[in-house]
This record gives structure tokens, sequence and C-alpha cells, in this order.
């Protein structure tokens, strides 16, 4: 692979090695579309370790074996590439960059960003917005990046929005973010003008210790994605910005109530599709009204029914992604029985009592974030959480045992 940026327009072309189906790191295979992007408001004169990080969340599922940048980097960030993926990078020759003094929050609106927002009450936001790519036909207009945008401008917290089209370099399975980490390639090349030291991320419980999305049922302290000592961690943490998860001991249930009880309550979107307010319909949609009313204790309020498309799967036994917010919301709405999950109940046994370690903080991601940052977190967590004992521990260390 070789990369080019100019201002902020990253061309990449393939090696003969490189294949234009390639893997992220969350094992999803991704295809090529298109190879070139741009991101917004880059500046010309970043250090070239955050060039090629940024470059690297993007190119990384279709390398196989080398890259090539067009400015020197680090020998810790080109270690860091070789440890973490076997991946030859060069040239080698800059002064590794200097780790920044600042968090900020990688922002999207939604609850579990919003509640590491109310942990880090000072940190300033980056928010990814979307924007057509000049080659490649936008099939996807219901995505409202516009509505996220104008929301985040009215949480009043010193705000840096990043437009990119980096996301229609992916034809399949649909645009979006070929590693998970692309949506910081903006904030990393602001690296330097912000002088930040960390990113913090909404990933929470399920994504960094449970296996997210891919690694069902499974405990995940390892996790390549998200852990300080993974492949991705390292890489970040050699050009100077940790990567911080403040929710990363929550679940989805306190990040929704965090988000809820916030002051930036108002402007908590999940869902992409509406204009006025969360589109109601689509499986995120109905997803989330499980965990918030759940978290409210108050039945479904939902105009899916099981006959819609987005309610099939719970129609079908588990597993199923974020299974343990699953449980959550079935031990909890009043009414369950009753609705389009009652199906769902059939494979469960869940209780309040069996699902309350989900109320709770996980320790272990507290002592993940970088000292710098730590005391913060530390501190609300305690205070409007609560940590788990060890019983609760032995929960999450032996998720899907
Ligand atoms: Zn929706």
């Amino acid at each position: 692979m070789r990369v080019t940026w100019s201002g902020g327009r990253l061309t990449f072309r393939l090696d003969a090695e490189d294949e234009i189906t390639g893997r992220a790191a969350d094992d999803h295979p991704v295809k090529l579309a298109t190879n070139s992007c741009s991101i917004g408001g880059a500046p010309a004169d970043a250090h070239p370790d955050l060039y090629a990080v940024a470059a690297w969340t993007i190119v990384a599922p279709w390398t196989r074996r080398r890259i090539t940048f067009d400015r020197a980097v680090s020998a810790e960030v080109a270690a860091a590439l070789y440890d973490g993926w076997g991946i030859e990078a060069g040239p080698v020759g800059a002064e590794p960059r200097r780790t920044g003094a600042r968090l900020a929050i990688s922002y999207s609106g939604g609850a579990d960003s919003v509640a590491a927002a109310a942990i880090h009450p000072s940190a300033p936001f980056v928010h990814f917005r979307r924007v057509p790519h000049p080659r490649v036909p936008n099939r996807w207009p219901h995505y409202r990046s516009d509505v996220l945008a104008k929301l985040a401008e009215r949480t009043g917290r010193e705000l840096t929005t990043v437009t990119s089209d980096l996301e229609f370099t992916l034809a399949e399975p649909r645009p979006g973010y070929p590693e998970h980490h692309a949506v910081a390639a903006g904030a990393l090349l602001l690296a330097d003008r912000m002088n930040l030291g960390g990113l913090a991320f909404g990933y929470e419980l399920g994504s960094r210790w449970l296996g997210g999305d891919r690694y069902l049922l499974r405990f995940t302290p390892d996790n390549p994605m998200w852990a300080p000592h993974g492949a991705w961690g390292r890489l970040f943490a050699a050009a100077g910005v940790h990567i911080v998860l403040p929710v990363g001991g929550v679940s989805e249930a306190v990040t929704m109530r965090l988000a809820l009880n916030s002051e930036l309550k108002e402007q908590v979107r999940w869902c992409l599709r509406g204009t006025e307010g969360p589109c109601r319909t689509c499986g995120k949609c109905l997803y989330k009204e499980l965990i918030q009313a759940a978290v409210e204790r108050r039945p479904l309020d939902t105009p899916v029914t099981a006959d819609r498309p987005v309610a099939r799967k719970w129609l079908q036994p588990p597993p199923y992604g974020g299974q343990e917010m699953i449980e959550y919301g079935l031990a909890r709405v009043p009414g369950i029985e009753r609705s389009l999950f009652a199906k769902a109940l059939d494979h469960f046994e869940a209780t309040e009592e069996s699902t309350s370690w989900l109320d709770h903080c996980y320790p272990p991601a507290i002592e993940e974030i970088p000292e710098p940052w730590r005391a913060e977190a530390a501190a609300f967590l305690s205070s409007q959480v609560g940590l788990m004992t060890e019983a609760e521990v032995r929960r999450v260390e032996t998720w899907g045992a």
C-alpha cells in the first residue's frame, strides 16, 4: 500500500499483494469502492505520525504486507504497525510525536458518547460528519449527518466538526468506517493543533469487555480494537494520542441513565434517520427503546410490531448482539411478555438480581484510563454509578463461559 496526503486529501494505491476485499480488526469483510477520500479542515503541518495513523485507520483492511508513506514516520509508529499487524512501514526517520496534554471526545451524540462527555465536562468535542464523495453516488440519503452536526453545535461545548467522505471508500457491506477507528481520522490530524494526548470514545462495557458485536459471549480483556495493550491502542499511543474509554466499564443501561440525566440530554440522538427526533422504527431505535424502558421502568413504547423486518431477529433464538442488555431489558420492562420480545423470553432466566451487575462499573476499566484523566473518571464513576462487587466482577470475567 502506498499512501499520499495532499492537504486533507488521501490517495492510496494498492501493491500487488493487497486485495480489494479485506478484513477489519473486528474481522468483518470490507470491500473497497474507491482509493481516495478527503478530510475537511485538516492542517498542512501535522506530525507525520498523525498522518500515518489517520491513513492506517482507512487503509488497514486492504493492506497485506507493507505500507509506504509519503513522509518519514517515527520508529515507534513503524514498530507498532509491525507488532500489531506484521506490516513493514516506512520510510522511518521522524522524531516521535510528544504526547499532548488535552483529552478530546470523539462525539457522536449517542447516549454512550454523551455519558463520556458527562464524565469529562471540560473536554472539547470532535464530531465526525459524513459528506458526499465526489465520485461515489450516495444511495443513503436517509442518513442525516446534518441533523447530528446541528445537535452537536447546540451542546455549547467547544466543538470541532470534521467533514469527510472517507466512509465511501467502502463498497460493501455499505458506506462506513473501514475500521472503527476511522472516526478518529480528523481528530488525529488535528491533534497537534489541539494539543491532544488522548481521544475518548463512547465504547462501553459490551464493546470493550464482552466482545461487542463480533465476539459474542466471550470475555475480551485483549480486545484488539480497544484494549490499551491491543494493536490499535499501542499504535495510537505511539502517535501520542491515547485511546481513552471513559464508559468502558459500564453498560448501555448506565450510559443511557447518565445521558438522560446529563445537561446534554436534549441533544442525545442515537438514530441517524429522523430529522425532528429518533425515527422510532429502525432496529437501533427498537434496541435503545428496550434499554430506555428498562432504565425508566416503564412499558415498551414502540410502533414496531412483530411482523416488521426489524423485529424478526427477536423471534429467533439467541445469541444476539448486545445480549447482556437484552437480558437486562427482559428482566425489567413491565409487560415485556406481551411485547415483540416475548419469544426471546423463552431463552433466558434473567432476573433483576441476575442482571444487577450491569448497573455498576467494572473497576479494571478505570485502571485502563491513562493517568492524566483517570482521577476525574474514577471520581465520577464511583459517586454516580458505583463499582462492581467481586461477585459482579466475576459476571464480567465469566461472560459466555
Ligand atoms: Zn431510528
